[in-house]
């Protein structure tokens, strides 16, 4: 990295939150505690049904298609109506307990807070999320690296979702930042990278799986640690 940052921005779901493992988690305790073993013969198939809707309505939701509340509603009920489960009142619930539990669980990628030690004593740290505020609150303060952050800047609240150039002005202007001294963090190349790259500002793609692709990118890492050499 030839430039001088001092400003660092940090998706959160999958680039710091590990989405994956966490979300796992609790769609295990709702596949018990709910009974769903009754109707569903493997868990997995549970799990990876949720998935399937949750990125369908999240592409959707991203898309300006559907609403925050649909979103949440949705997946659930389509979920279990895809095996057959036809009951939106136990849909709502599962919905429920889900929103409620998972921002609770506090498991981070690899070297997550060893990172954000190191990166806090250099650079001033924030986050710019397309999650819901009550939601991504409760994640950062739980998982114990809220305290790591300057900004926050929720999508909710600007009113646009990255990759939309709208948020990440926004979230320069807040930090005091400027595209010369900031350099994005994220995940999802879409949002993220591409994002930053119509504002112009310098991006670093984590593809914590390596998977293959064709996007360009100015820096590419797959994993946190990583970052300690780059910046
Ligand atoms: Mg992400």
């Amino acid at each position: 990295m030839t430039k001088k940052y001092e400003h660092i921005f940090f998706d959160l779901d999958r680039t710091l939150w590990h989405f994956e493992e966490n979300s796992k988690k609790v769609l295990v305790a709702i596949f018990n505690d709910f009974g769903l073993h009754r109707h569903i013969e493997f868990e997995d198939d549970f799990i990876q049904q949720y998935y399937y809707f949750n990125d369908l309505l999240w592409d959707r939701y991203r898309d300006n298609k559907i609403t925050k509340d649909e979103l949440r509603g949705e997946r659930f009920k389509l979920t279990l109506n895809h095996f057959k489960i036809n009951n939106t009142k136990l849909a709502n619930e599962i919905g429920d307990y889900y929103i409620n539990e998972s921002p609770k669980q506090t498991i981070l990628l690899p070297h997550a807070t060893e990172v954000l030690n190191y990166l806090h004593a250099k650079y001033k740290l924030h986050i710019i999320t397309n999650g819901f505020e009550e939601v991504q609150h409760i994640k950062l303060s739980e998982s114990k690296i809220g305290h790591f952050f300057d900004q926050l800047i929720f999508s909710e609240k600007v009113g646009v979702k990255k990759p939309h150039p709208l948020i990440f002005k926004k979230a320069l202007k807040n930090a005091g930042a400027t595209t010369q001294n900031a350099v994005m963090i994220g995940d999802d190349y879409y949002a993220d990278i591409y994002g930053a790259q119509r504002v112009k500002m310098d991006s670093i793609y984590f593809n914590h799986y390596q998977t293959p692709h064709q996007y360009q990118t100015d820096k590419e890492i797959s994993c946190l640690s990583e970052l300690i050499k780059l910046l």
